[in-house]
């Protein structure tokens, strides 16, 4: 059955994914059940969205009130469930104005956008330059593309938009050294994802924002994956106690349904977009907003953070002991419920194997299996997880 709805997916769905071969059907707690039935435990949450683990009842009970009261009236009218999130994605996160969208690259394309006016307002100038990051990632459309830090991902699809220039990492020199005075904005993920869990040191942090301040250059600060609770604050840079003046959410956000969001201070909302400036059909429509409600409030209810904070120094130790025990990893990098054990060799094989013996895992480049559970996993669940990934390393 399952080999039959891969054959089919085969032959409508395009192929830009090398997809792993199962048909997932229904999920409950941190468990996905296939279309066989068979279990996974799963350190993988839909890629960092589904915070709150499958099937919460009072979740999905959010969900349905509002389908049954309306999904989708435009931006040109108000509706409750997007002011409500507003003014609670404000309270978490400390930023005074935000802009709904679909997605996380839509969230990176506004970020980018309000920058440019931004510094436009100020000199009239259409050459303005952003500072990005080598192995960063920021999504696949044509702008989040030009500031992703990885030439095989853009090679084919140059010209990119134009003005980036890419920097190291948590190598503040090399930041410094691409400042111009046409420089607008430098870009980076808190906890860079999908180039192989990379954190940004706190001094990096520091450094940069000061040089922000000094030059008036918006510090953007990629949200999409290491936030919303996953390295154990709200936003990974608020462990850093410096505040960007843009930001970007996304994934966990929605706990499911598409939204995403940028997130700026008043000084730079006054100064950049403004009406007509920029817009969305579908972001913050009323089920979207809903849904981010419902999470929004589930984090307090259920105590979400204060579970990462709790068993992340149980997962730390655990995945350390593994990278002790064999010779082939090397180190394991990472913040909270954002890990990384990277491999001397590729990984993919192993994820396969991990997948067969019932855990879902996946990789952060070639060498690097990544680890993004449901925020709500438990020390039992990190064991599990455990014992199927030595039995399956052996
Ligand atoms: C996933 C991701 C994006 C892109 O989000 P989409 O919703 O896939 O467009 C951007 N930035 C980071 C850091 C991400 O992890």
């Amino acid at each position: 059955m399952m080999k039959e709805y891969i054959e089919e997916a085969e032959k409508a769905l395009l192929h830009t994914y090398n997809r792993y071969q199962i048909v997932l059907d229904k999920g409950d707690g941190v468990y996905l059940y296939d279309t066989e039935g068979k279990k996974y435990l799963d350190f993988v949450s839909g890629i960092g969205v589904f915070a709150l683990g499958y099937h919460n009842e009072a979740y999905n009970d959010a969900i349905k009130a509002q389908i049954d009261k309306v999904i989708h009236t435009s931006n040109y009218f108000y509706n409750v469930p997007a002011i409500e999130a507003a003014k609670k994605i404000k309270r978490v996160s400390g930023m005074d104005r935000v802009f709904f969208t679909n997605s996380g690259a839509e969230a990176v394309e506004g970020a980018i956008k309000a920058a440019r006016k931004y510094a436009y307002l100020k000199d009239g100038r259409t050459d303005h330059e952003i500072i990005a990051m080598e192995h960063s990632f920021h999504g696949r459309t044509m702008g989040a593309l030009s500031i992703t830090g990885n030439p095989k991902y853009r090679e084919a699809f140059e010209p990119m938009i134009g003005n980036i220039q890419f920097a190291r990492m948590n190598d503040f020199q090399s930041v410094k050294s691409l400042v111009t005075d046409k420089t607008c904005a430098i870009i980076f993920e808190t906890v860079q994802g999908e180039g192989g869990i990379h954190p940004a040191r706190e001094e990096f942090i520091k450094q940069i924002k000061a040089l922000c301040e000094e030059k008036d250059i918006l510090l953007i600060l990629d949200e999409i994956q290491c936030g919303m609770g996953r390295t154990g604050a709200m936003y990974a840079w608020q462990r850093y106690g410096v505040k960007p003046d843009i930001m970007t959410t996304a994934k966990a956000l929605g706990g499911g349904i598409p939204v995403g969001a940028f997130l700026m201070t008043e000084h730079v909302a006054q100064h950049s977009l403004t009406s007509g400036d920029h817009g969305t059909t579908y972001g913050g429509n009323p089920l979207a907003a809903a849904a981010v409600n419902k999470v929004l409030d589930l984090f307090e209810e259920n105590h979400i953070i204060e579970n990462v904070n709790s068993v992340a120094p149980y997962l730390e130790r655990k995945l350390d002991e593994v990278v002790d025990k064999y010779e082939f990893i090397k180190t394991r990098r990472g913040v909270g419920f954002m890990q990384g054990l990277e491999f001397t060799r590729p990984v993919g094989e192993i994820i396969e194997k991990t997948l067969d013996n019932g855990l879902i895992l996946i990789n952060a480049g070639l060498n690097v299996i990544r680890f993004v559970p449901p925020l709500i996993i438990t020390e039992e669940d990190v064991d599990n997880m455990i014992s199927i990934l030595e039995h399956s390393l052996s």
